[in-house]
């Protein structure tokens, strides 16, 4: 192992859209001097799952915690160039906002009326939809089976997520942060608290608070602490379909078993999740596509939805990862009482990057004041797991 060490105040390990939210937040306060380094291994993201998802950012959340973090979602895209650019340049993650459309049928109906109570006392913008409401804004579409829409109507849509974490980086960076293109593999504690990652070019970088941001990988480096974090790397498929009639005005629809689609320029996008009792943990280097997923499991419902969906041609697909939390599905934010100087900030199951802004905003405030200032993130804290009380939301697609 080498000789040379270097000390940063905080660490942050991985640099995708938490990490370089994280970082970024961080930086930009005024009452935090400290030195800020981000530990990246791969400067591309190519294996990351920011750039591999869907992009989608939504009001239709069925807690009020998850609904007030996508309301500063809202506020942070309004607001981009206060928070992002750099001498004078915004980046342009040319948001969308089509709106996600979640379909219900008799069965399903009546949650999808108390989910819309709950959003509508908490101020987010969704719309319930008739089947002729939903007919009229989007002809194309076959309602069999539907007796009631959930339609987002500002602030929903889905985003360029390379861009957001280009934007990240770009922005911590003329903060001062420090971006290292390097891989951590493992930690050093002392008297259980961590004080250095170890680099696999023998690197060893001391620290007096980490950040565990490592998405499909924060179980692993939680492991290096001893600690037991559910989060699993959770295999998922993205097909890029060419139905030769490009609909750029369709929202990211949800429909009724969870098959989701959105447009993506001529093209659409669409995946769907296995069943909780077939999904199991991916091994983290596998985006191997089964292209059987497509025909068995997604065709036959966009066929149903649509006739312009009939005939079809996959021109591509990919497979990434969720950072899936197995014990409910939601984000792990803060320390972990064993380890209290590294924090974690994963679990996300589908829907971090456009949780990125109030996480990366709700750790800078941890680390530099020890409590949450803006927005009370206390029901993802980490101490739930050992006591057995899951923060329980209803819409992780
Ligand atoms: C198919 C698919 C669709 C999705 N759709 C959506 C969606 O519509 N909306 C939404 O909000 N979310 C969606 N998600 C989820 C979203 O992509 C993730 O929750 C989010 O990207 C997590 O961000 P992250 O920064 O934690 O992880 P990542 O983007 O994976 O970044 C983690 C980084 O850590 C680095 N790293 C890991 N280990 C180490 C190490 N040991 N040393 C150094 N660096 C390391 C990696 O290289 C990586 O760059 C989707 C995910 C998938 C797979």
């Amino acid at each position: 192992m080498s000789e040379f060490q270097q000390n940063f105040d905080i660490v942050i390990i991985g640099g995708g859209v938490i990490g370089g939210a994280t970082a970024t937040f961080l930086a930009r306060r005024e009452d935090f001097n400290g030195s800020i380094a981000v530990i990246e291994r791969d400067r591309t993201y190519e294996f990351a799952s920011t750039p591999r998802s869907m992009g989608g950012v939504r009001q239709q959340f069925t807690t009020p915690e998850n609904i007030r973090i996508s309301q500063f979602t809202a506020e942070f895209l309004r607001n981009l160039p206060d928070y992002l650019a750099v001498e004078g340049e915004t980046p342009d993650l040319s948001f969308r906002q089509n709106g996600y459309l979640f379909l219900a049928s008799s069965e399903s109906e009546t949650a999808m009326r108390r989910i819309h109570a709950t959003q509508t006392r908490e101020g987010a913008p969704v719309a319930l939809l008739t089947p002729d409401e939903i007919g009229a804004r989007f002809p194309e579409m076959r309602l069999d089976g539907v007796t009631l829409g959930s339609f987002g109507t500002e602030h929903e849509g889905w985003i360029d997520a390379f861009a957001l974490v280009q934007g990240f980086r770009k922005k911590a960076q003329s903060l001062g942060v420090a971006f290292l293109n390097e891989e951590a593999v493992g930690l050093t504690l002392d008297k259980g608290r961590v004080s250095e990652v170890q680099l696999r070019s023998g690197i060893r970088i001391g620290c007096g608070i980490a950040v565990n941001a490592a998405g499909y990988m924060s179980g692993s480096v939680a492991a290096w602490a001893g600690l037991d974090m559910p989060v699993k790397p959770r295999k998922r498929m993205v097909f890029v379909i060419d139905n030769r009639r490009p609909a750029p005005h369709w929202p990211l629809l949800i429909d009724l078993n969870g098959v989701y689609i959105r447009p993506e320029g001529r093209y659409f996008l669409c995946g769907v999740s296995p069943e909780e009792s077939e999904d199991s943990d991916a091994d983290p280097a596998d985006f191997e596509v089964d292209h059987d997923w497509f025909e068995t499991r997604i065709w036959e419902t966009l066929a149903a939805r649509a006739l312009m969906f009939e005939a079809v041609k996959v021109v591509n697909a990919w497979a990434g990862h969720y950072d899936m939390n197995l014990f409910d599905h939601n984000a792990i934010l803060g320390p972990h009482p064993d380890v209290p100087n590294l924090i974690h900030a994963t679990g996300f199951s589908g829907h971090g990057i456009q949780q990125s802004p109030a996480v990366g905003r709700g750790v800078a405030e941890l680390i530099a004041t020890g409590g949450y200032e803006s927005l009370d993130l206390s029901a993802f804290r980490v101490e739930r797991i050992a006591e057995n009380k899951p923060f329980v939301e209803e819409a992780v697609v």
